[in-house]
């Protein structure tokens, strides 16, 4: 293992191990901690998932030190910490007092923070973050109901939620490249920072940032400054290059898709899927009991599973959407209508489905816990921002596609069985 990463949520972490994957990395996701007695994969880079984010900060450092001493004994030589490319936290952290306390127990004394992921339109520019055209206090973040970003300012940001003091390199030194930027890490360093925010407006400037940071213990940001990682290990002659990083472990079975995202990309999704497939819909208005929605949509699946997949959902238009939120709230809807799916998920399996999309950032988060998925290998991505995995734990191996609400082409429940077919 070369690169033991922890990242603060789910998807953030598949994004990771996407970027990772591209640039020739053979990548495996954990879904928590792992056990004490559990085997490292045999993967150039391992990314544990945790939910940090917003988690207690105590909870998030414990988690995160937990996954970093894990990483350490399975011999990663180098450790990642990534958060969102919008820095989500709050002046109570939690980016801050994670990054602290990774530092301490690795003992390194100081690391860069990076956020900018120029590719989705997130740069740093003299320590200000920018999302598009807008500064991130003014790009809507400011309202986000977790962790409003109220300043763009990462300095100011990161020194609120750290007990160290915070330098910056600027954009003059970046442009530079990476003997420059190296140049003034050691000298921030040395003057007692604790960390630095890096400027970064593209994606020259995050290869330069990797370059720069070969010999650091610990890197933190976004996916972004991930990108120059692998070309330090590949010049290390660390990287075996013969094997197609994404090359995933042949798997035959029925194809399905469950859906219980009601973004519009998936609403457009399931348009298209409506002329090309069966397609079953669950309505918690119609029966507001998950175990008989499950039962239902799974009587209307016998004789139904093949190669074309199967697609049950629970997505609905706004309008819809708002009627049964009325009716059972927010949460207890979105509760129901996600263990339904689960429920859904884990009989698609048993009746020998092992290909399997699932369309919900939080859907997919209880459809893995269902299924009992404890790593996923990170294979193609079939849409920028959406790979195969090959998921296994307790039980059957399964190729699953965990596709967040408002990402994938219109034709995406169809192509991503013909992208991959077994
Ligand atoms: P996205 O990635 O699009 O945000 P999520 O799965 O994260 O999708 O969130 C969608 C939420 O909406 C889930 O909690 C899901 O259970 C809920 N939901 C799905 N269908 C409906 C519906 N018809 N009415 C109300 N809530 C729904």
């Amino acid at each position: 293992m070369l690169l033991g990463a922890i990242a603060d949520d789910f998807t953030g972490a598949t994004d990771l191990c996407s970027m990772l994957v591209r640039g020739g990395m053979r990548t495996v996701q954990l879904i928590g901690v792992p056990g004490p007695d559990d085997v490292p994969p045999d993967a150039d880079a391992v990314v544990v998932a945790l939910k940090s984010r917003t988690a207690p900060v105590g909870q998030a450092v414990s988690g995160s030190l937990a996954a970093l001493e894990w990483l350490r004994k399975a011999g990663a030589r180098q450790f990642f910490f990534k958060y969102c490319s919008t820095f989500d936290s709050t002046d109570e952290g939690n980016i801050g007092p994670i990054a602290d306390a990774l530092i301490a127990a690795l003992g390194c004394g100081f690391a860069l923070a990076c956020p900018a992921f120029p590719t989705n339109a997130r740069t740093v520019y003299q320590g200000h973050l920018f999302v598009g055209g807008t500064l991130l206090n003014e790009s809507g973040m400011e309202h986000h109901p977790l962790t409003p970003m109220k300043d763009a300012n990462l300095v100011r940001v990161l020194s609120r939620q750290t007990d160290g003091t915070v330098g910056l390199v600027p954009f003059s030194t970046v442009e530079q490249g990476a003997v420059a930027i190296r140049r003034t890490l050691t000298g921030l360093k040395e003057q007692g920072r604790r960390y630095a925010i890096v400027d970064a407006v593209s994606d020259s400037h995050l290869m330069a940032i990797g370059e720069a940071a070969e010999h650091h213990a610990l890197i933190t940001g976004g996916s972004g400054v991930a990108m120059g990682l692998p070309a330090n290990f590949r010049r290390a002659g660390l990287l075996n290059e013969t094997a197609d990083p994404s090359v995933l472990p042949a798997i035959g079975g029925y194809a399905a898709v469950v859906a219980g995202s009601c973004s519009r990309a998936t609403l457009m999704q399931l348009g298209y899927a409506r002329d090309h497939a069966p397609v079953f819909e669950i309505d918690l208005m119609a029966n507001p009991d998950p175990a008989a929605l499950a039962a239902s949509a799974l009587t209307w699946v016998e004789g139904k599973l093949g190669d074309t997949p199967v697609v049950i959902a629970a997505s609905a238009p706004p309008e819809k959407v708002a009627a049964v939120q009325a009716r059972f709230g927010r949460d207890a809807a979105g509760a129901l209508i996600e263990e339904a799916v689960a429920r859904i998920a884990a009989g698609l399996v048993d009746r020998g489905v092992r290909r399997m999309v699932v369309a919900g950032g939080e859907t997919s988060g209880a459809a893995v816990a269902r299924l009992g998925v404890r790593s996923l290998r990170i294979g193609p991505e079939i849409d920028p921002g959406v790979p195969w995995t090959h998921a296994e734990g307790s039980g059957p191996a399964v190729r699953l596609a965990l596709k967040s609400g408002n990402f994938g082409a219109t034709d995406f429940f169809l192509k991503a069985f013909q992208t991959m077919g077994h």
